[in-house]
């Protein structure tokens, strides 16, 4: 759970140091890193709005864009982290316009996480996921429980083999808890 994640990253900083290594490898070896693909979706919409950055790494989105953006992560890699745990971010409720999963949905509580992000989106607003193709095991599944969670689909891009980016808009909280898994 995002708990325990932030419990051993918290009491082995090694541990986060070795993560984020092999992380920043492995995705140096696929064609494209999604992070450039949110990066140039913000820049193509306005400035003005405020983004969340759910397991934000490095910060590359925050160095990269005009926008106000909140990053958070268990470890602070740059000073423009916010530490916490994302299932609960200080954050008051619909307070942005974009939350971004960039390859962190990696919690077994993505669940209660996806909540978060309803919770301090604005009504409308935008959340992107990009995550690793071969997580999925069932898409439809997956859009079906977003639907529940109060997330339509806006557009979705499954053409690289790496990874799928997904676009939703926030409908309005929660409907009800979908089904485990
Ligand atoms: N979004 C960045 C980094 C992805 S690596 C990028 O695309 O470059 C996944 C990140 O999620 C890691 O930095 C990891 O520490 C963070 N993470 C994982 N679980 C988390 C949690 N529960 N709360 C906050 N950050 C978390």
């Amino acid at each position: 759970t995002s708990r325990e994640a932030a419990q051993l990253f918290q009491s082995d900083p090694e541990a986060f140091e070795i993560y984020h290594r092999g992380f920043t490898q492995q995705v140096g070896r696929w064609p494209e890193n999604p992070v450039h693909r949110i990066v140039r979706y913000l820049r193509r919409r306005p400035a003005s709005l405020v983004v969340a950055d759910f397991g934000c790494g490095d910060c590359k989105i925050a160095s990269s864009v005009r926008n106000k953006v909140h990053s958070f992560d268990l470890v602070p890699l740059s000073p423009l982290v916010t530490v916490c745990d994302m299932a609960k971010v200080p954050l008051a409720a619909e307070s942005v316009d974009v939350a971004v999963f960039c390859l962190a949905l990696m919690g077994t509580n993505l669940q209660e996480i996806l909540e978060e992000a309803n919770r301090v989106l604005k009504q409308g607003g935008t959340l992107m996921v990009a995550e690793v193709a071969s997580r999925f095991e069932d898409i439809r599944a997956f859009m079906n429980a977003m639907g529940q969670l109060g997330f339509k689909s806006v557009s979705k891009d499954l053409s690289s083999a790496f990874f799928h980016l997904l676009e939703f808009a926030k409908t309005g909280p929660p409907r009800r808890r979908p089904a485990p898994g």
